[in-house]
């Protein structure tokens, strides 16, 4: 695509001066058809690629490569920011808007934010690279602490077209039978499909009609999934799973159902609808290491199947000349988190799910909706960024939320409810004593996922500008290392 040439060349100019460069990019997957193409266009330089499913020993060689500036562009995940390099001279970052440059675990960082800093510290250049930059990102253009390059011309093919279907209008809630024809159109003209579902499984919860009982994890506050394949239900957080009951746990009733869909279910029913199709389904149930992820992608390119049914796992850096349709079965569950920056997250998806087909030929993305009036739906439907984002950066003004301000959210944990919820009140109260300007403090409340691997969740919310010493909550998190997490500006949807 047109940005990678615009990269390359900056990238050039830093190497013809001895710099080395850090080329980070979201998820693993991404680095073998980009490592190809940054050997193809600096031949004689040694690139090399850093992520975390290399062994222990291919690391170290990498840092001790670095160091003795042996490596000349360095391609990886937001583990490389990590890797010494002595002499970076600059720093890329492609597709910045992607979540997986989140570390979600101990130690919680952002990458992107991380690799601002780096190249801050180095005094060096760095370049964000997205269709659909983030919000606060993007808010730098207007304070110009970061300058825009607006690439103007689609590099292959033109934009596809995108329909977007009305699901009030529908028998059938799953998938539409405006959908249904298009896919059967265009696998007969031999293209493929690729379809996007938001969760993956075969239903997302277990409900038993007579009491009403929700089958959830033993460990976690959350409903589990049923997995078809193996007839058995699995908890998404903390992994735990179990035969899948005939009868209710609760009631003994034969009648529990099962209800939502995710990526299984949607690659059942299209199986009913279409039975001699080729169908290929891609979440991480299927695919959980990048060679499984390599074949995959070599059996859509030899059109080994006709319709892809996968996660946000299909969203990334796929560009085949044959996928002629993507279809986003459930738009609206990603704007249903409860977080100032779902309405960001689910524009981008929206967006990039489909810019996806029609690179080569001219294409058509579909996206079902019960809400489509909505101004996401209508931004990502009119490829409207600008409008997006202006709508988006005066609602977050108004409400304070970043990046007019930072959000720390401050998990306490415990053994029980009473412990984590006394931990909480705890620490909210040091906060509030510590009598800091202009801060907020909310709480404590038991967040959506009020239980987690068998411990107890209580979250305090502090907001504060956006260049507030953080000091404070240092001190916390040192003085209770274990049973308090803090998360600043994180992503939503995981508290
Ligand atoms: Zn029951
Ligand atoms: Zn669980």
């Amino acid at each position: 695509t047109g940005k990678t040439e615009v990269y390359f060349k900056v990238m050039e100019y830093w190497l013809n001066r001895g710099r080395q460069i850090l080329y980070l990019v979201p998820e693993v997957s991404l680095t073998p058809q980009l490592l190809a193409r940054i050997r193809g266009a600096f031949p004689g330089r040694d690139v090399r690629q850093y992520h975390s499913y290399m062994t222990r020993n291919q690391r170290q060689r990498i840092w001790l490569d670095a160091v003795e500036q042996n490596v000349d562009i360095l391609v990886g995940t937001r583990s490389s920011l990590w890797v010494p390099m002595k002499n970076t001279g600059l720093i890329v970052v492609d597709e910045e808007h992607d979540s997986s440059f989140y570390q979600q675990s101990l130690p919680y960082y952002d990458g992107v934010e991380a690799a601002l800093k780096k190249a801050a510290l180095l005094d060096i250049p760095i370049i964000l690279g997205s269709a659909t930059p983030r919000v606060g990102h993007y808010h730098l253009v207007e304070s110009d602490r970061l300058s825009l390059l607006r690439l103007t011309e689609r590099p292959v093919g033109s934009f596809p077209t995108i329909e977007i279907i009305d699901m009030k209008e529908e028998k059938n809630p799953i998938i539409s039978k405006r959908a249904l024809e298009e896919i059967r159109q265009t696998i007969s003209a031999a293209k493929q499909v690729f379809v996007f579902v938001h969760r993956k499984g075969y239903s997302n919860y277990v409900v038993c009609y007579t009491c009403g009982n929700t089958v959830s994890c033993p460990h976690c506050s959350v409903s589990m999934t049923y997995h078809r394949t193996d007839n058995s239900l699995k908890c998404h957080y903390c992994g735990y799973k179990e035969p899948a009951p005939k009868s209710c746990p609760v009631c003994g009733s034969m009648t529990l159902s099962a209800r939502g869909f995710g990526t299984e279910r949607v690659e059942h029913d299209l199986q009913k609808y279409f039975p001699s199709a080729r169908i290929m389904r891609m979440d991480r149930e299927t695919i959980d290491n990048p060679i499984s992820y390599e074949k995959a992608l070599l059996e859509i390119s030899r059109k080994e199947c006709q319709i892809i049914v996968g996660t946000k796992m299909i969203t990334k850096g796929l560009d085949f000349p044959d996928v002629e349709m993507v279809l986003i079965v459930d738009a609206d569950r990603l704007m249903s988190f409860p977080s100032y920056d779902s309405p960001e997250t689910a524009f981008q998806h929206i967006a990039q799910v489909s810019g996806r087909s029609g690179r080569a030929s001219i294409g058509k993305a579909f996206i079902q909706t019960f809400n489509p009036n909505n101004r996401i739906m209508k931004a990502a439907f009119e490829r409207d960024y600008e409008t997006f984002y202006l709508d988006e950066i005066t609602l977050r003004k108004e409400l304070n939320n970043p990046p007019f301000s930072k959000i720390a959210e401050v998990i306490c944990y415990g053994e029980t409810e009473d412990e984590s919820g006394l931990l909480a009140e705890k620490i909210a109260e040091e906060i509030r004593q510590a009598r800091i300007d202009s801060i907020e403090v909310f709480g404590p409340v038991a967040p959506l996922l009020s239980k987690l691997k068998n411990s107890y969740r209580m979250k305090v919310t502090v907001k504060l500008p956006p260049d507030a010493n953080c000091e404070f909550l240092q001190k916390i998190q040192k003085k209770h290392p274990a049973d308090v997490q803090i998360i600043i500006n994180g992503i939503g949807g995981i508290v």
